[in-house]
């Protein structure tokens, strides 16, 4: 029997796979089982052979073979994201996959020895940088570990539980007390993920832990100039419904927006009845995070209204990047029970009695 699973989310979501080449040691080891992958980028399609007769079809927006390039892999995944970043959105990167899948290989890669090896990350920033005027425009970024719950500076090693504050009027989240650091060029942008990366290692050696159990968190926040026209703003009034204000003059606006890119925690089950101590908590905080990111992404990919953030730090962390559609439902329900109710049951009252 053959069963297929369909990704549709409305555009809200895209998800790619990626399958990376087999290592040395694979090679030898899975000689036998060549065919248990099977790959059609062109129909974005994945099958999965559990053995001769039994397959799974998993259809994709986009299916990256294990000859796909660093390049390939950034237009389709990133640059999408990175345009619309660019015009003001807020939007997020994710890899997920199991410890040794590639996922730190698809977004970190530095790309020092060879600069075809570059991953999201350093892609992403060059495209932000040609994107805005240095004169006027700015681009700063944090990075961050979430581990166990906590999240932890990794430009400031001594900045080891950075509080998440949500802004309930705006839904903006903030970091008070994380680095920010402005970004120039693409040169100290490299230096701080190499610092960044460093921290990483050494903060999860005194944990005695790896960086595998914990997500690696960029956050690059953008603020352009633009020149916006009057009619093109989509002001929610207090009811949070949008007005579109008349023609108008092109008043210079700031646009802020801002891009995520994540590397999530090593999704691999760990045998929660064979573990103890601090594998076992370690396994319970991924569980709990990436379960909750789960939920949230289907609720955003079945167009819901309301998205479970505050299940885990990583989704609240995440909050303003889950899309702006999201968002403006979720503000609006919000402002839909800050809403005076008694001043609307004044007026219903005087609709009614007018009838
Ligand atoms: P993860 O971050 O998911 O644990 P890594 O990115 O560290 O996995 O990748 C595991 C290993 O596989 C690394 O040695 C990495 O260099 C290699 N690798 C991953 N993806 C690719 C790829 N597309 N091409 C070549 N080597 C890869
Ligand atoms: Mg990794």
């Amino acid at each position: 029997p053959q069963r297929t699973w369909k990704h549709d989310s409305g555009g809200r979501v895209r998800v790619a796979v990626r399958l990376r080449p087999r290592n040395a040691e694979e090679m030898v080891a899975d000689a036998d089982f060549a065919d248990c992958v099977e790959l059609q980028p062109e129909l974005k399609r994945l099958t999965l052979r559990k053995n001769n007769w039994v397959s799974e079809t998993y259809e994709f927006d986009e299916v990256l073979t294990d000859f796909s390039s660093q390049k390939r892999v950034y237009e389709v995944v990133a640059k999408p994201v990175l345009e619309s970043v660019l015009e003001g959105y807020n939007g997020t990167v994710m890899a997920y996959g199991q410890t040794g899948t590639g996922k730190t290989f698809t977004l970190g890669r530095l790309g020092e020895e060879d600069i075809a090896d570059r991953g999201i990350m350093v892609r992403a920033m060059e495209d932000i940088l040609a994107g805005i005027c240095p004169e006027q425009d700015s681009v700063t970024v944090s990075y961050l570990q979430l581990y166990m719950e906590t999240v932890q500076d990794l430009l400031d090693p001594s900045k080891d539980n950075i509080p998440i504050v949500e802004d309930p009027k705006t839904g903006d989240v903030s970091l008070p007390g994380a680095t920010v650091v402005e970004i120039r060029d693409q040169a100290g942008f490299v230096d701080l993920l190499q610092t960044g990366e460093s921290n990483r290692f050494a903060a999860n050696t005194k944990l005695n832990t790896e960086s595998s159990r914990s997500h690696a968190i960029l956050m690059v926040n953008i603020k352009k100039h633009v020149k916006v026209p009057v009619e093109d703003l989509d002001i929610p009034n207090e009811n949070g419904l949008s007005m579109h204000k008349s023609k108008g003059s092109y008043p210079p606006t700031v646009r802020k927006s801002k891009l995520i890119i994540v590397d999530l925690a090593g999704s691999e089950r760990v045998d929660k009845s064979g573990s103890e101590g601090l594998a076992l908590e370690e396994a319970k905080s991924i569980n709990l995070s990436l379960t909750a990111l789960g939920k949230c992404i289907n609720a955003l990919a079945d167009g819901k209204s309301h998205v479970p953030i505050r299940d885990s730090k990583l989704t609240r962390l995440l909050r303003d990047s889950f899309g702006v559609q999201a968002m403006k439902i979720e503000n609006m329900m919000k402002r839909r029970e800050e809403f005076d109710y008694k001043s609307m049951c004044h007026k219903l009252g005087m609709e009614l009695e007018r009838c």
